[in-house]
């Protein structure tokens, strides 16, 4: 996918969730240009062909052949010859790095442009310039590819990544590459308790296309996670919901317990997608999880962010801890103490091997009765108890078979779990 040139609209676009449907079972939705969709209008398609910028000498300068970087995403097209003065007002280079070719886009704003280092740049002698861009704006539609793997609920988890970037792997190859990893694990899963819903989107205009098709959908969520920036080899960060108690920002606290020099975060309104989907119309339990954030890794946005960057075990290891919060978001449960009036005998039960001191075993049975009253989840026991949810759902198994427990919100033999 790397070579692909992709934008918020196009044939490039296409082509990636193409390549994602592959692997999984993808829909392709289209929306067509001029549509409004929440309070945004879906624009023009942009489609490219090829570019280059030839010097006095008939060298060229750049090639779009060579790097489709070296074009502004969502150029106008220009068959124009120009003096370097002029070149100059239409040529960016990256704020920090003199060698670095800049990712810049100019969506909204119709324009021609090209990006190079800032050392080309102040390399070019005086003359005329040739500069050709070979692409259209032109009605067509935005596209998002939309996986759903059905589960015992309509409940719905939805996890959603942007594909829009073009030759640029951590941001955010790396989220389309784990995502659709995610997707093939999921079904491979024999059981699931939620729906997932898997979402490859251009930024902001994909995700609004999808809120603005699915409002009447949008109640079933109860969890979600904007993936990207997920291949480097910097620490985990995630993001809290706007709500930031969310049972998802539990979920991703708990797991990312144990990885060192992992960072929870508040919200905060910039960002990615999940700006629209926490947006308080809406206002969705959807958190942000990524390694190092987009803006805060060095080669982000320029020719540096390359294969090299990417790291297989980092996107292995964040495939791996995405699925362990799909692990404690569908292990997490409500229960109630049904011998709440001093302690049940659990010897008795065969459930205490009388040796004293306590096994984490024990203390995880002793947590479960001694906090399941109908409005702490396991999660929430987990985080008081420290211990891990896995063994404290171990336990409410055990103590379910012995009849001691069962989940909050049982009605006439149907379980209905009181996550929320
Ligand atoms: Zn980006």
């Amino acid at each position: 996918m790397f070579p692909i040139c992709r934008s918020i609209t196009g044939e490039g676009l296409r082509e990636t969730l193409r390549m994602v449907g592959s692997e999984v079972p993808l829909e392709l939705v289209e929306t067509p240009t001029g549509v409004t969709v929440l309070d945004w209008t879906v624009p023009n398609e942009w489609n490219i062909r090829a570019a280059w910028i030839e010097a006095p000498d008939g060298q060229h300068v750049v090639d779009f052949a060579n790097s489709n970087l070296h074009v502004l995403n969502y150029s106008a097209p220009v068959d124009a010859t120009v003096p370097l003065e002029e070149l100059r007002k239409h040529v960016f280079t990256h704020p920090r790095d003199p060698d670095l070719v800049p990712y810049r886009t100019s969506y909204y704003v119709e324009q021609w442009g090209f990006c190079m280092s800032r050392r080309q740049l102040d390399a070019l002698p005086a003359g005329e310039y040739r500069v050709f861009i070979d692409s259209t704006l032109a009605p067509g539609s935005v596209s998002y590819g939309e996986a759903v793997f059905s589960g015992a609920t309509d409940e719905e988890v939805l996890i959603t990544t942007y594909a829009c970037h073009p030759s640029l792997a951590n941001d955010n190859l790396s989220g389309v590459a784990t995502l659709t990893e995610v997707g093939r694990a999921l079904a491979a899963q024999p059981r699931l308790r939620y729906t997932y819903r898997l979402l490859w989107a251009p930024g902001t205009i994909g995700s609004i296309c999808w809120l603005a098709r699915n409002r009447d959908r949008v109640e079933r969520i109860r969890h979600g996670l904007v993936v990207s920036c997920v291949g480097d080899p910097g620490p985990f960060t995630y993001k809290c919901s706007r709500r930031g108690d969310a049972e998802i920002d539990r979920a991703v606290a708990h797991v990312l317990r144990s990885t060192p020099g992992s960072r929870v975060l508040d919200w905060f309104p910039y960002g990615g997608d999940e700006r629209q989907f926490c947006s308080p119309g809406f206002d969705l339990p959807v958190g942000a999880f990524s390694r190092t954030p987009a803006d805060q890794f060095p080669q982000y946005h320029s020719s540096a962010d390359d294969l090299e960057l990417v790291r297989p075990e980092s996107l292995g290891e964040s495939f791996a801890t995405l699925m362990d919060v799909i692990d404690v978001i569908e292990s997490n449960g409500t229960y109630v103490n049904l011998s709440p009036y001093g302690e049940p005998q659990l010897g008795r039960r065969g459930l205490y091997r009388g040796i004293g001191g306590g096994s984490s075993e024990e203390m995880a049975l002793l947590w479960v009765l001694s906090m399941s009253d109908g409005t702490m989840s396991l999660l929430q026991i987990a985080e008081r108890s420290g211990l891990d949810i896995s063994d404290l759902r171990h336990a409410a198994d055990r103590l379910e078979e012995t009849g001691l427990l069962a989940l909050a919100g049982v009605v006439s033999g149907q379980p209905t779990h009181a996550s929320d």
